[in-house]
């Protein structure tokens, strides 16, 4: 659990600089707006990447977890 938490921790800080780019100046949809996050590429590709880590780490834990 710990080793996976470790990992966990190392892919959100390899992912958070995509993630914290600085606004405003890319996209269509306003910087402050949650559709920005949301819908702009730049930002929601990590985060995209980012969930799928996290959900196959979860899986990964739950699997190893003795029944
Ligand atoms: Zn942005």
């Amino acid at each position: 659990m710990k080793r996976a938490m470790k990992k966990l921790a190392i892919w959100v800080v390899l992912l958070s600089p995509a993630v914290a780019l600085a606004h405003p100046g890319h996209g269509v949809l306003p910087g402050n707006s949650l559709w920005h996050w949301l819908c702009e590429p730049l930002h929601a590709a990590p985060l995209a990447v980012g969930a799928l880590v996290a959900v196959a780490a979860l899986r990964k834990l739950l699997a190893a977890r003795p029944r």
